[in-house]
Parts: C-alpha cells; sequence; structure tokens
C-alpha cells in the first residue's frame, strides 16, 4: 500500500496539528510561567489557564518546563 501525496500531508498535518483542547506547545510556553504562578498560589484556576492544565497532562516536554519553571519559581519565593 501507498498513500498518495496528498494523504501523506494530511498525515503531516495532523502530526503537527495542536491538540484536541486547541492549546500548541507554543501557546502553552507562553502561558505556562502565569499558570505556575497561580499554582503555587493554590489561587482557583481561571477558565483561560484550563487549556494550559490539560494541555500539560497530554505533553509530557511542556510538563518538564512546567515542572523546571516550577521549581525556580519555588527557589524565589523561599
Ligand atoms: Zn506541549
Amino acid at each position: 500500500m501507498s498513500l498518495s501525496e496528498q494523504q501523506v500531508r494530511t498525515l503531516v498535518q495532523l502530526a503537527v496539528t495542536t491538540t484536541p483542547d486547541g492549546m500548541d506547545c507554543d501557546g502553552c510556553f507562553g502561558r505556562v510561567a502565569e499558570f505556575a504562578e497561580i499554582h503555587l498560589a493554590n489561587q482557583p484556576l481561571p477558565e483561560s489557564l484550563r487549556r494550559v492544565e490539560d494541555h500539560l497532562q497530554n505533553c509530557p516536554c511542556c510538563k518538564d518546563e512546567f515542572e523546571a519553571l516550577k521549581l525556580a519559581l519555588v527557589s524565589v519565593v523561599e
């Protein structure tokens, strides 16, 4: 079985398309600092940051970023 060029394009598109929550790694990265601060302050998560939370659960790479950031923030506070 061989794929047509169109099918290959579609597959490539799917691979780079954002997760179903609509948040991609760039979007997540832009808000993860805000998310980490709220998380550490134990404040209720605004709706706009729920997608960051979802993304972190689905994306080990951003999750690592978040954990590193959290550690950095904690060391600043203490
Ligand atoms: Zn990500």
